[in-house]
């Protein structure tokens, strides 16, 4: 029978056999993972919509041309939608910023009118600069707003990427209760719209206004800031204030440890505010980014991939490949010409010694400020030089993260004396 299919062929059977090798290729096509790459975005930047003091098109232009694949533009308290205007004639840089922008976008795209001798420019939405700029899994923006909200005088935000509409910042008793609020607003209107959104707290130490105990305890909230560009955040802390990297371990370690809640990643962005000139005391775009490793470049694989920590956060070094492996944490850089690399597994451990006390004022008056934990917390489990680091867990680890530092100094940079880094999300072991 076999014999004889193949001694007669028929242009019937030679089109089956055409028919069987398609769908044998079509078969092998599915079985093999769509590869993965590595995207890189900023989700925490200002335009003229807010207070930041250049045109989303310019500001987007920027980061496409730096070689970002997303953005998301987070203006305080909106998103931009509906009509504004924003006047010029009072301040030298709107002047210096619409030369620049009719300069690089022409007269026919910028709207401007003048009463009463006054100028003024229409903000375009983002509905009109979207198309301007996207291309598919090339570049793409991301929604995005700043939910800026207060417990009395202290300054709470929080960013939103991918909602679909403005959320009004809430209150609360406490500045947890405040940070709880807005997360549960963000998650409302995603499970209203079903669309994926995801809302991360910022800069902790801005106006020292967040705790790690006020952070600890948050439920849907998957991402804090732990590397922010703008000058005033603190992100390093000061003698009586806790870094905001000391803030991560102290809440990857009790919301593991004592909540059993989810861990919390760690994201680095630019919160960039001013585009006119490069100074260092200025807010300036290129400081902070994630890399997402995802499938495509749509918010939908972007934020299934955060949330499952899948990226990483950099202000400069690029990594080939993280694996965060059953009893292994493994980091391959990407080396640039020059540069050494040191690694540094950071961690807590099983038994850590749990007890904290306040900070307090000379006088013995409490300081209200991030606790003082036990060096347990946060400990440095590992160095390893070299562009290949491996960590292995020996068992009685809660969660090891690594910090990639890099010889090479950061020109663009937060403080001076930055270098290159890349901070690896945690690997959280047996105990959640
Ligand atoms: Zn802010
Ligand atoms: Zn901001």
């Amino acid at each position: 029978m076999k014999e004889r299919l193949f001694a007669k062929s028929s242009p019937l059977s030679a089109v089956f056999l055409l028919i069987f090798t398609f769908a044998l290729q079509a078969v092998s096509v599915r079985a093999e993972p769509a590869p993965t790459h590595w995207w890189k975005g900023n989700l925490h930047t200002h335009s003229l919509w807010s207070d930041g003091d250049d045109y989303p098109e310019m500001i987007i232009d920027w980061y496409k041309q730096h070689g970002y694949d997303f953005l998301g533009l987070s203006d305080h308290n909106l998103t931009q939608t509906g009509e504004r205007w924003t006047g010029i004639n009072t301040n030298r840089g709107r002047n210096v910023a619409l030369e620049r922008y009719i300069e690089r976008f022409g007269t026919n795209w910028v709207e401007q009118k003048t009463e009463g001798g006054k100028t003024a420019v229409r903000l375009k939405t983002f509905k009109e600069f979207r198309d301007k700029f996207e291309e598919p899994n090339r570049f793409l923006l991301i929604l995005s707003e700043e939910i800026s909200a207060h417990y009395k005088v202290l300054p709470i935000h929080m960013c939103v990427s991918n909602l679909r509409e403005v959320i009004e910042p809430r209150e609360g008793n406490s500045p947890a209760e405040v940070i709880q609020n807005n997360v549960n607003a963000v998650l409302a209107q995603r499970k209203k719209t079903g669309q994926p959104m995801i809302p991360h707290i910022n800069h902790p130490n801005f106006g020292w206004a967040l705790t790690a105990e006020d952070i600890m305890g948050v439920k849907g909230d998957r991402f804090l800031e732990i590397y922010n560009g703008h000058p005033f955040v603190r992100n390093y802390g000061d003698t009586n204030h806790a870094s905001v990297e000391r803030i991560w371990d102290i809440v990857l370690t009790r919301r593991l440890a004592e909540f059993k809640l989810d861990p919390i990643w760690g994201t680095a962005v630019d919160d960039a505010h001013n585009y006119l000139n490069s100074g260092n005391e200025k807010s300036f775009p290129g400081r902070g980014w994630l890399m997402v490793r995802a499938k495509q470049l749509t918010p939908k694989s972007l934020i299934a991939a955060m949330e499952a920590g899948d990226f990483y956060a950099s202000s400069g070094v690029r990594l080939k490949d993280v694996r965060r492996e059953k009893d292994k944490l493994c980091i391959e850089i990407e080396p640039e010409e020059g540069v050494t690399y040191t690694t540094r597994f950071i961690g807590t451990l099983k038994g850590y010694d749990p007890k904290s006390e306040p900070v307090a004022h000379k006088d013995g008056s409490p300081f209200p400020t991030t606790r003082r934990y036990s060096d347990d917390i946060g400990k440095v489990l590992g160095e390893v030089k070299g562009t290949s680091p491996v960590y292995t867990l020996k068992g009685n680890e809660i969660y090891v993260r690594a910090k990639v530092i890099s010889s090479k100094a950061k020109t663009n940079y937060y403080a001076p004396g930055d270098v290159e880094t890349a901070w690896v999300q945690p690997l959280v072991t047996g105990v959640k």
